[in-house]
């Protein structure tokens, strides 16, 4: 379990994280969300023990952060951190062994990860020979090769493309299930929605939203209704408690101030021919928008 416990990093008088705690268990996935210069790296960098907090505590299963600790962490960015002249196999050995793994061990994991990512036949090319979403995989397998009690994973997604983003998902529900704590950070939501079941949202260093994803839907009371049909526009544009009508490519998106404002929305199209009409929650990336926004405009 990772425990951050009032952490709080400034440089110089650019106060980057403030006050943040929260805790990751065995086996979760938490999404660390914020905009631009909201302080993720700043946090990922404090709990690899690249940085030193000014005050608060980092520990994983109860120890704090310091080099015996940080062998248990395995971190995926979008920059690539790969030594290009390097064969895969020689790559991932080098890994291996920095985090204190004998080479016959590194070997089985390797064919184990290779073949799980479609990618035996890569074992001995250089890995400057590697396609982007290939040399993603590698630096993934270099990640987990010595299955790392957290997983850092920071924009993993980057440059995939679809297929490769479900083999990349099938891999972290894998790490899951064998009880690794997981840190996932995008700015893509959907991404987020997939993985995440508790998260927090950060803005200028400190947590401006905190809990679980369906919990934070359900208080977030604003919802959409998505409909396709012959309706006249205006006339719902009336309707109380109705925020905006939207003309999507297929459907329009109706959003309401709250459920009940549907009834109310329903009542009024019945007269017409209408072949959709779903009641929905919003989408995280409205809710980030939202409570972002709010935020950043102080
Ligand atoms: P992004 O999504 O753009 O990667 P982030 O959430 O990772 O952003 P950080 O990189 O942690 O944000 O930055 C938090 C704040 O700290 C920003 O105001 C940034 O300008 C500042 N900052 C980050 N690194 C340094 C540094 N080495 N020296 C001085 N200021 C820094």
């Amino acid at each position: 379990m990772l425990k951050v416990e009032k952490i709080s990093k400034s440089y110089g008088n650019n106060l980057a994280v403030n006050d943040l705690s929260f805790v990751v268990e065995r086996g979760e996935i938490f999404g660390l969300l914020g905009a631009n210069g909201a302080g993720k790296t700043t946090t990922f960098r404090m709990i690899m023990g690249l940085l030193d907090p000014d005050s608060g505590y980092i520990t994983l299963d109860g120890k704090p952060i310091d080099y015996g600790v940080t062998d248990n962490i395995g971190f995926v960015t979008e920059e690539r951190s790969l030594l290009t002249k390097m064969t895969v196999k020689e790559q991932v050995i080098y890994y291996g062994i920095l985090k204190g793994m004998v080479e016959e061990e590194i070997l089985e994991k390797l064919d184990w990860w290779l073949k799980k990512f479609q990618i035996q036949d890569y074992k001995n090319r250089k890995i400057k020979e590697l396609s982007k979403g290939n040399q993603q995989k590698i630096q993934f397998i270099s990640a987990v090769i010595h299955e790392p009690k957290l997983l850092i994973l920071d924009e993993p997604f980057t440059g995939l493309d679809p297929i490769n983003v479900k083999l990349f998902q099938d891999a972290i529900y894998e790490l899951q299930k064998q009880g690794c704590s997981i840190i996932f950070s995008s700015h893509q939501m959907e991404h987020i929605e997939m993985f995440c079941e508790k998260l927090i949202i950060l803005v200028k260093g400190k947590v401006v939203l905190a809990g679980y994803l369906k919990d934070i839907k359900k208080e977030y009371r604003k919802k959409n209704i998505k409909l396709v049909g012959d309706i006249d526009l205006v006339e719902l544009k009336k309707i109380p408690g109705v925020l905006a009508v939207n003309a999507l490519a297929n459907e329009y998106e109706i959003k309401i101030r709250e459920e009940e404002v549907a009834y109310e929305v329903f009542k009024k199209i019945s007269k017409y021919k209408v072949s959709k009409f779903v009641i929905e929650e919003p989408s995280l990336s409205e809710i980030f928008i939202a409570k972002v926004g709010e935020k950043y405009g102080e």
